[in-house]
C-alpha cells in the first residue's frame, strides 16, 4: 500500500481532495513503475486540486503534473530498476494519474533520465515551471537576446523565479516585474538588477509603441501586461510567452511586430519531444546555480496540497513548492 492525494467527484459534481491509501493494482497500465520521491505545485495543479477539478479528465484522479523518483519496475529496455527519472508534461496529472503519490505508473516515452548534477529534490525544485523557464530562455537565445535588460514578469512565481536566476547567471541584466514589493530582496538575491512594480505595466495600452527598453522577455502573465510590454521591446527583440496568470486575452496591436520586428514566441512544455527535454534538463543542470534554486524552495507534504493549490491560484506562492511525497 502507498499514499496518494486523490481527487474525487460526488454525484452533485462537487470535487474533494484527500490523502488516501492505494495499492499497486489500482495504478493504470504503463511501462514503468516509479517510486516517486518529489513532486511540485504548479498553476495547473492548483486548478486540478481546486473546486470543479479544472483540467482533470477522469475521476478518481491523482493530480501532480510532474515528479522525480526511482524506477521500481520497467518493461521498457531504456529503464531498469534503480534508475533516477524525471517527468514533466504529457498531460500527466490531468488526463493520467500524476505525481502526488508515492508510486506512479507511466509510459516510458514520457520520462527523462535524471541529468547528471541534479538530485531528485533539486529536479523538482525546478519542476515544470523551471523546465518551462529554461525552454523560454532557450527560445530567446535562438532568436537573439538584445543588449537591454531582459524583462521577467510574474517574477516571484515559479517560472519567473527560475527564469530570473538562469538569465542572471548567463550574464544578462534582469528586470523583474512583481506585484509583491516585499519580494524585492528575494528577487535581487536571485540576480535581478531592477525591480519593476506590476502597476507600471498593468495599464491598458495607450500608445502602441513606447521607448525601446527591453532586450528580451519571459512573460508568465499574459493579458494586458503582455500587450503593454510588446510596445516596449527593443528593435528585433523577442518575448517568450509562457503563461496567463494575468489573463488569457491579448488587447494588443500589430504595430510592435510591424515597426519593431518584435518576435512573440509561444512556449509549450507539455508536448516537448524527448531530445528537447533532455537538452533543456542538461542546460538546467549547467546554467541554474543550485544555491539560488535552494533559496526558491518551499517544502511541503501531500497533506499540505489542498491549501497550496488555493494559494497558487491566488498568485500567493513565492518560488517553488517541493512536495516530499514520503514525508
Ligand atoms: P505562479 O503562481 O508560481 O506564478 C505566477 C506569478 O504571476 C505570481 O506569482 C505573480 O507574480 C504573477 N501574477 C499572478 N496573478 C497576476 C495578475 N493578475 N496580474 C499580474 N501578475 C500576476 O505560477 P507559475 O510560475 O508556475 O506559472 C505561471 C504561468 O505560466 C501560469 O499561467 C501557468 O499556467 C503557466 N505555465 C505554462 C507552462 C507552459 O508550458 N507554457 C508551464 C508552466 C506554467 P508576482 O507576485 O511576482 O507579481
Amino acid at each position: 500500500m502507498f499514499n496518494a492525494l486523490v481527487v474525487e467527484k460526488n454525484e452533485e459534481g462537487k470535487t474533494s481532495a484527500s490523502v488516501q491509501q492505494m495499492s499497486l493494482e489500482q495504478l493504470p497500465a504503463g511501462d514503468v513503475t516509479v517510486a516517486v520521491e518529489y513532486s511540485t505545485v504548479n498553476y495547473k495543479d492548483g486548478l486540478c486540486i481546486g473546486p470543479g477539478g479544472g483540467l482533470v479528465r477522469n475521476y478518481p484522479h491523482i493530480p501532480g503534473i510532474d515528479f522525480a523518483g526511482t524506477v521500481e519496475a520497467s518493461d521498457d529496455p531504456r529503464y531498469k530498476a534503480g534508475d533516477k527519472v524525471v517527468l514533466t508534461g504529457w498531460r500527466v496529472g490531468e488526463a493520467y494519474w500524476g505525481g502526488y503519490s508515492q508510486k506512479a505508473r507511466v509510459k516510458a516515452d514520457w520520462l527523462v533520465p535524471l541529468p547528471a548534477g541534479l538530485n531528485t529534490r533539486q529536479a523538482m525544485a525546478v519542476g515544470t515551471a523551471g523546465f518551462t523557464a529554461m525552454l523560454a530562455v532557450m527560445a530567446l537565445e535562438d532568436h537573439g537576446i538584445k543588449d537591454g535588460p531582459v524583462l521577467v514578469t510574474g517574477a516571484a512565481g515559479g517560472v519567473g523565479s527560475v527564469a530570473t536566476a538562469i538569465l542572471a547567471n548567463l550574464g544578462h541584466k534582469v528586470a523583474a516585474v512583481t506585484g509583491r514589493p516585499e519580494t524585492a530582496e528575494y528577487l535581487t538575491s536571485l540576480g535581478a538588477t531592477q525591480i519593476v512594480a506590476r502597476e507600471e505595466l498593468n495599464e491598458t495600452v495607450k500608445r502602441p509603441l513606447e521607448g525601446e527598453t527591453w532586450g528580451g522577455c519571459v512573460d508568465a502573465v499574459g493579458g494586458e501586461m503582455l500587450a503593454r510590454l510588446l510596445g516596449q521591446m527593443q528593435y528585433g527583440a523577442s518575448v517568450s510567452a509562457v503563461g496567463l496568470a494575468g489573463g488569457a486575452g491579448l488587447p494588443a496591436t500589430v504595430i510592435p511586430f510591424l515597426l519593431r520586428g518584435v518576435n512573440l514566441l509561444g512556449i509549450d512544455s507539455v508536448m516537448q519531444p524527448y531530445a528537447n527535454r533532455v537538452r533543456a534538463w542538461e542546460r538546467i543542470a549547467k546554467d541554474l546555480p543550485m544555491d539560488k534554486l535552494e533559496a526558491m524552495i518551499v517544502p511541503a507534504t501531500l497533506s499540505d496540497l489542498p491549501s497550496l493549490g488555493r494559494d497558487i491560484l491566488k498568485g500567493q506562492v513565492k518560488g517553488r513548492v517541493v512536495v516530499d511525497v514520503n514525508a
